[in-house]
């Protein structure tokens, strides 16, 4: 019997959007073997594929330039393939199975949607000078150029990446405000133990965090003059610059008449397959029902955009030589690096109901472990890379429960 044939199509297989999703499924189709046509839709920002979490941390401190964080270009061993750089998806045909890509339609046996997310600014916010987001790479090379001048920054956000900036700001010995609009930064994310941490981190360094503060009005009287900024509480400040960090919101408008699901990203059944059985998702728009919680989740971290990028790809080899589809089950995780500390979560606490806390490392950091129903679902701590992983582990495995908590020490103090 001689060697199977390579995977192969007629017409060609679409990649919308650019890093890192989109970039994981051109490079896996070529490492799967596939022989046809990719043409890879790289989005409006027209730079090369590069690395997103560095924008706010080695990036934004001056560590790394341009060239040390992108992405090798996907291999062409296999694949033909055509890069429309500059280039936007703006609709969907369905039934026909084509996209509309800067007037031109082309047809196409799979399309992977990966066209993940873009900051959050509200209206009133957006063009001021001196306010910037952090989605992108012309962003944050925007507050870079602002740096030399060592101005004074308002971080408005405390999630991650509000917490980030104002951490490599300050590292840079800049004066920093950051204005959390809930009680603790990143307590979103990580939980009340790991936020309580994470301010004492700020306030150690000299970060001035307010708390519970949402901003109401930002306004620039005179380009490069000071931005004046408004609290609910009738206080304010005057900043050199300001960083929002106020989230994100999916890139899915140009799906908007292809009746597929967008209430919450792009809802995809549990092996990222959309309502179109030529449609697939990953990245941060990919909304499905994860086997593992028994809920939808859509996740914004990076390596999972990688790895349901892989994931889809295969679920549409799958397809086409007739095997099951498989199911995506990777267990959610992220990373963020602050002060020389890295923050680390794997699982997904939403839903909780018990919660195990030890404690670890010099000044008794934070090791967190989330149960619901007595099943392990979650854990969180900071310089715990081993426990975290092997959190990540234990989750999977169906007959883990509290009684194998994975605290560092072994210690358990229930909360
Ligand atoms: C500053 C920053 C720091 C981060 N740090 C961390 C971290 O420390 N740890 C972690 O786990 N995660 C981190 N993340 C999150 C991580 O980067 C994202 O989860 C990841 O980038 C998602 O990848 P994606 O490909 O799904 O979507 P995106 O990264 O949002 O990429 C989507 C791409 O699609 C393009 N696009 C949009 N619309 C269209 C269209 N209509 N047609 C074609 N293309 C389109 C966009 O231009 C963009 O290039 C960080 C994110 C940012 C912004």
């Amino acid at each position: 019997m001689g060697a199977p044939s390579p995977p192969t199509s007629f017409r060609p297989v679409v990649g919308a959007g650019g890093t890192p999703a989109a970039h994981t499924v051109v490079t896996e189709l070529d490492r799967r073997g596939f022989t046809g046509n990719v043409v890879w839709v790289g989005g409006d920002e027209g730079v090369a594929a590069y690395s997103k979490p560095a924008l706010s941390k080695e990036f934004l401190q001056g560590k790394l330039a341009r060239d040390r964080i992108s992405l090798p270009p996907p291999p062409t061993d296999h694949i033909r393939l055509r890069r429309l750089d500059r280039a936007l998806c703006t609709r969907l045909d369905p039934e026909a199975d084509r996209v509309l890509v800067d007037g031109t339609w082309i047809d196409f046996d799979a399309l992977f949607v990966c066209t993940g997310m873009r900051a959050r600014v509200p209206r009133p916010f957006a063009g001021l000078p001196g306010v910037h987001a952090l989605r992108t790479f012309a962003d944050a090379a925007a507050i870079r150029a602002r740096l030399t001048g060592r101005p004074r920054t308002v971080v408005v956000g405390a999630g991650l990446i509000g917490s980030e900036t104002a951490a490599s700001l300050r590292t840079l010995g800049l004066p920093v405000e950051l204005i959390a609009s809930g009680a603790l930064p990143m307590e979103d994310i990580v939980g009340r133990q790991l936020g309580e941490f994470c301010l004492d981190q700020h306030t150690a360094h000299g970060v001035v965090t307010r708390a519970s503060t949402m901003v109401t009005a930002l306004t620039c009287p005179s380009p490069g003059g000071p931005v004046t900024v408004e609290f609910d509480d009738g206080t304010g400040t005057r900043a050199d610059l300001v960083v929002l960090g106020l989230g994100a919101v999916t890139s899915c408008d140009w799906l908007r008449d292809a009746g597929l699901d967008t209430s919450d990203g792009l809802r995809c059944d549990a092996t990222l397959r959309t309502g179109r059985a030529s449609v697939f998702a990953a990245g941060d728009i990919a909304n499905w029902p994860h086997p593992v919680f028994g809920r939808r989740l859509r996740v914004e971290h990076w390596s999972n955009a990688s790895a349901q990028a892989r994931h889809a790809v295969e679920s549409w080899l799958a397809d086409l030589e007739g095997r099951e589809r498989p199911v995506f089950a990777d267990i959610p995780y992220f990373w963020s690096d602050q002060y020389g500390l890295k923050y680390q979560m794997a699982g997904h606490a939403r839903g909780h109901d018990e919660v195990s806390v030890a404690t670890t490392g010099p000044g008794g950091r934070p090791f967190v472990t989330y149960f619901r129903e007595g099943r392990l679902v979650a854990a969180a701590g900071v310089n715990a890379t081993r426990a975290v992983m092997r959190t990540k582990a234990l989750i999977q495995s169906p007959a883990t429960s509290s009684a194998a908590s994975p605290s560092p020490h072994g210690m358990r103090e229930t909360t």
